[in-house]
Parts: structure tokens; C-alpha cells; sequence
């Protein structure tokens, strides 16, 4: 006899996902059990689940979901820093601790990552997904101890499950030095990743947040939060780079945040990378595809830099962790849309219609 759990399994690429009902695994003796509370779902969900893109899917049927927050319900016998009780998010990327980058203190750059109960960047990832092999959108799933970001009481499971994509953001604002009196831009800050990049670049003391984007509902409600901080533009409603200049005394901004994702035209990145003050930084972080023309000498001259960034580190999860408990990052602007397991093909068709950033779309397979 073993004991059983609910979860939500992807068994053909691009078909509904199944509750099935499966063995509830024991940690290892160095990992935990986790009591899954909230799991996120993000736009870009349906689209790896389809299994047309490059990233590599476990095997079939497997158990998935991304961002899960809950409650340690159990410690292997050799762990000694995690107690059953604790409030949870799991960081679902896994790095080998053996490859090249790994040995080198880059597990960001590690050459077999993966996320759990989502894919692998790599063939030789498979390895780690057959280890860590449940999702979110579980009952319960097992992790290592130093993936955990420990939830100060202030951050609800709901909002703890926003930190993958929150710390998408948090690492190119890190990436590019945001702090106090920064000048920011930020393409496409009415998605997921833009409104994150919009509350964290307040409680990291940016004094200019230019956002781009279209949905005006979205951008009107963001520059509600801090309208002296914060000026957004439809796009096609000014040339970009000559806007965002208006706001930096013609100077340009020191970071630009692009959250252009896969579809997006390359052409809105072009034009903001002609608002970058010298010496400013881009960095993409939504995954554009779209061929990027840029004029080296102009990168050149100005000491201009474009780069990706892609997740975060477990420190930097806890270091947003403590700065929303201390109130510093507020998540309040978030609205929660919560789905029981048993509809969690409804919160995938929901992300579909593009809601905007404030709105978080959860799965609660506790009910
Ligand atoms: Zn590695």
C-alpha cells in the first residue's frame, strides 16, 4: 500500500492536462517534502506544453507546473536546516553541481539546467527531471533544501508563487546595478514580467520608470502606483526614443528592461535601445526571437552593452523574499485568480486571453 496524491499530468504534447492519481514520494535523505499551497501559471505555459518549441519535455505522462509555494511537510533524515512547518517557494531550476559552470560557482549557466515539472534546456537535463520528477500542480513534491526561498509571514503562498517570473525581473534589474535615482525603461510593462520589473525597480529605488506597452487599462493602473515615478507610453503614439529622453533630461535611460517576448517585433527594441543614455544597458529578458539590427559602433561609442538574462539565483529569491516581508517590495497591486487542481486546463485557458501582469493566475492543488 503507499499513499496517494492528485496531479496534473501532461501525457500528449498540446492536450489538456490529467489529475491523476499517483504514488506521494518520500524525500531522499537530503531533500524535502513540500505541501504545495499556490503553483503560478504563466503565459508561456501553454506553448512549452505543446511540445512544438525547442525545450525538452520530460517523459510522457509527466507531472507538471512551475512555481510552487508551500509548506515543508517533511525533511529527509539528513536534513538539519529546513524544519516541517516552514513556508516555502520552490526554486524549480535545477543545475548539476558537476558540469564546467557548475564547478566554476555558475549554476545559472550550468550546461544540463532544467526547470522541475517543466523541461530541460538540454538533452543531458532529462537527468535532473527524472530526479526532481513532480510539478506544482501536485499535492505534494519533493526538492533539495537549498532550492527553498523561505516566505516571510507578510508574502501569501498566492504571491509566493509570482516569484518565478518577479525574479526573472529581479535579476536584470540586479544585472543592469538598478538602485536609487536609476532612470529605467521597460518594453512591454503591462506583462508579466514588465509589471514585476515595475514593483521591484520601485523598492529598488529607481526614480524614472518609463514603461512601454499596449493595453492602457494596465499602463494606466501602474502609474497610479507612483505617478511621479512612473509615465508610460502606448506604443505608435510618439517616436519611443525621443520620449524617453523627454523624461531624463535628454540624457536616455541607464537600463532597459526588454520583456519583448517570442512573437514581438524586433522593431520597439530597436527603437528604445536609441533612448539609452552612454553607458546604459539593455538586457532582454522575454525571450524575442526577431533578428535585433543593431550599429556596433554606436555600442562602441557609447559604451553601450545588450545582453540576456534568464531566472535567478536562489539568493536573489530570498533576497526578494525579505525585502516584500519588510515592506520595502510591495505585491499588493497583484489580483489573484485561483483555480482548484481539478480546473487547471481552465487557468491554462485563462493565461491564453493575456490578462496583463497584475493579474496572478494560480492553481491551488490543496482543493
Ligand atoms: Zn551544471
Amino acid at each position: 500500500m503507499f499513499t496517494q496524491m492528485r496531479s496534473a499530468r501532461l501525457h500528449e504534447p498540446g492536450k489538456p492536462l490529467r489529475i491523476d492519481r499517483v504514488e506521494r514520494p518520500k524525500p531522499l535523505p537530503n531533500d524535502v517534502l513540500i505541501e504545495v499551497k499556490a503553483c503560478g501559471v504563466i503565459p508561456n505555459m501553454n506553448a512549452i506544453f505543446s511540445g512544438t518549441l525547442w525545450n525538452h519535455l520530460p517523459p510522457l505522462p509527466a507531472s507538471v507546473g512551475l512555481d510552487a509555494a508551500g509548506i515543508v511537510a517533511e525533511v529527509g533524515e539528513d536534513v538539519t536546516g529546513v524544519r516541517r512547518g516552514e513556508r516555502v517557494y520552490v526554486n524549480p531550476w535545477l543545475s548539476c553541481g558537476e558540469c564546467a559552470y557548475c564547478r566554476r560557482g555558475e549554476p545559472m549557466l550550468c550546461a544540463c539546467a532544467a526547470f522541475q515539472g517543466y523541461f530541460g534546456f538540454f538533452p543531458q537535463s532529462l537527468r535532473q527531471l527524472a530526479a526532481y520528477p513532480f510539478g506544482g500542480f501536485s499535492e505534494y513534491i519533493t526538492a533539495s533544501p537549498d532550492r527553498l526561498v523561505i516566505l516571510p509571514g507578510a508574502v501569501s503562498f498566492d504571491q509566493g508563487a509570482r516569484f518565478g517570473y518577479m525574479g526573472t525581473s529581479f535579476a536584470a534589474l540586479r544585472a543592469g546595478s538598478v538602485g536609487g535615482g536609476s532612470l529605467i525603461a521597460i518594453n512591454g510593462i503591462t506583462g508579466t514580467l514588465g509589471v514585476g520589473a515595475t514593483l521591484l525597480a520601485l523598492a529598488m529605488g529607481a526614480t524614472c520608470i518609463l514603461g512601454l506597452g499596449r493595453n492602457r487599462e494596465v499602463m494606466a493602473r501602474l502609474k497610479s502606483l507612483a505617478p511621479e515615478r512612473i509615465h508610460t507610453l502606448a506604443l505608435g503614439e510618439a517616436p519611443v526614443a525621443d520620449w524617453m529622453r523627454e523624461y531624463t533630461d535628454g540624457l536616455g535611460v541607464d537600463v532597459l528592461i526588454d520583456c519583448s517576448g517570442r512573437a514581438a517585433a524586433a522593431a520597439t527594441t530597436a527603437e528604445a535601445l536609441h533612448g539609452l543614455k552612454r553607458g546604459g544597458t539593455a538586457i532582454n529578458i522575454g525571450a524575442l526571437t526577431q533578428t535585433l539590427a543593431i550599429e556596433p559602433i554606436r555600442f562602441m561609442t557609447s559604451r553601450l552593452a545588450f545582453r540576456g538574462s534568464n531566472w535567478f539565483t536562489n539568493g536573489e529569491g530570498q533576497l526578494m523574499a525579505d525585502i516584500a516581508g519588510a515592506g520595502v517590495l510591495d505585491l499588493s497591486p497583484f489580483t489573484t485568480q485561483a483555480y482548484p487542481l481539478e480546473r487547471v486546463n481552465e487557468a491554462l485557458e485563462a493565461v491564453k486571453a493575456r490578462p496583463g501582469g497584475l493579474v496572478n493566475i494560480v492553481v491551488h492543488p490543496d482543493r
